[in-house]
């Protein structure tokens, strides 16, 4: 599949029809990010290089659980999220990458009075900025999904602009399109960046100047810019994940009292939580599971689903980022370097809106002043939080 052979994988493109004509651009980076943002470039005309230290989707979109949902409350986030859910409905398909459509629950329980009332006024504001998002009780709940236990649910929202998809294959389209597009992809290929003027310094020293690099490097951002000389305020975390073989059609729920989260998957279902809320080396992490990860919240996730027999298939863990305000940095840090990351666990379901619009800022269109990476000096100390946690406080 190519980007130009199929016309729904031109969504959102005519906003910058070929302003990228001329210009020459190194992304790094072969993640659901960067693979997206290359795709969008080249479209417009871009002589864009798509580096990966590894193969694409090597890094943590390949450790993804690929939930994706437009039910945030604060309305940018759940603009771009919904943008991205219209993109992975456009783009997916028989040739691409599958989207299950899958109702995205999410619940407090009896006696969580704190995250009962986070959700409920979470739907209230949902609902005001036009997110189609409902609030059920546990009867209610119980109707729609028999398959849930409900008599310990508290509240419990639903997000209907939700569902699911394969992650790695999602990367591997955009970055098939991004090729077909133009693009020049650079596997097996470590890349270094230095500022001032933006450039790309290869394995033996070469450098190569460009008029713009996007640092897309997932948990590998910030070392690459520290080693630019530019810090910047984003700690990698360690997350797990598993799935387990078992009978389960709806809905994707996160269990917020219970802290984790679960989704059908083809081989049964797919569960994770096993956060670990301090800075993890992108380098020297644990690939694996933790030995009593998987026992653990299988049993979370039987109480939750009383009949469905599980048996577990496979357990690991993988790298998520983080930023003090737990918003992501994306956007030009100094002339001509760019980056995306710190998405706090919700990368991937907006990888096609930030992708997008960060291509958009490259090529001379709006920047998301929100995310502008510059808000932080980069030496800020903070705390790392779970990023799909019930926020109490917004
Ligand atoms: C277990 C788990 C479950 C998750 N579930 C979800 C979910 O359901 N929904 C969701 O939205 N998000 C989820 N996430 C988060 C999501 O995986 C990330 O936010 C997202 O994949 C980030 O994409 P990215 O393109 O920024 O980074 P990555 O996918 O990490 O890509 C970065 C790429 O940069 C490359 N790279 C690094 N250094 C260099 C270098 N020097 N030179 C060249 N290339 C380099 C790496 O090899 C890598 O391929 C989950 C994460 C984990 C670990």
């Amino acid at each position: 599949m190519t980007g130009d052979d199929d016309p729904e994988l031109a969504v959102g493109a005519d906003a910058f029809v070929q302003q990228g004509a001329g210009l020459e651009v190194a992304v790094v980076g072969a993640g659901a990010v960067g693979a997206t943002a290359a795709y969008d470039l080249a479209r417009e005309g871009a002589d864009v290089t798509l580096y990966d230290r590894g193969q694409v989707a090597s890094g943590s979109s390949g450790r993804a659980a690929g939930i994706c949902y437009d039910a945030f409350a604060d309305p940018l986030d759940a603009e771009i999220a919904g943008e991205a859910i219209e993109r992975f409905r456009a783009f997916s398909g028989d040739d691409t990458f599958p989207f299950v459509e899958c109702p995205y629950v999410w619940l407090a329980r009896e006696g969580d009075t704190e995250r009962a009332d986070a959700i409920r006024e979470q739907i209230e504001r949902m609902q005001e900025n036009g997110v189609v998002a409902l609030e059920l009780d546990a009867d209610a709940l119980a109707d729609r999904f028999p398959a849930l236990r409900t008599d310990d649910v508290a509240v419990a929202g639903i997000a209907g602009a939700a569902g699911y998809t394969d992650p790695a294959q999602y990367t591997a389209c955009l970055a098939a399109a991004a090729t077909g597009a133009g693009a020049t992809l650079e596997s097996e290929t470590p890349v270094g960046v230095r500022a001032d003027p933006a450039r790309i310094v290869l394995e033996d020293g070469t450098e190569r100047e460009v008029d713009a690099v996007l640092v897309a490097a997932g948990a590998h951002t910030k070392q690459l810019l520290a080693d630019a000389g530019i810090p910047i305020a984003m700690k990698p975390y360690r997350v797990q994940a598993l799935v387990a073989s078992g009978d389960l059609a709806e809905p994707t729920c996160y269990d917020a009292t219970g802290e984790f989260y679960l989704r059908p998957h083809p081989e049964g279902l797919l569960a994770g939580d096993g956060t670990e809320e301090i800075e993890a080396d992108p380098d020297d992490y644990d690939r694996a599971a933790d030995p009593d990860f998987a026992d653990d919240l299988l049993e979370r996730v039987r109480r939750r689903l009383p009949d469905v027999e599980l048996e577990l298939e496979r357990a690991w863990a993988g790298l998520c980022t983080s930023t003090p305000d737990r918003d992501p940095l994306v956007g030009q840090l100094q002339n001509g370097l760019y980056v995306a990351t710190g998405f706090q666990g919700h990368g991937f379901m907006r990888a096609p809106a930030i992708g997008r619009r960060v291509a958009e800022d490259i090529l001379g269109g709006d920047s998301i002043e929100d995310f502008d990476p510059t808000r932080f000096d980069g030496d800020e100390e903070f705390e790392v939080v779970e990023g799909m946690a019930v926020d109490f406080e917004n």
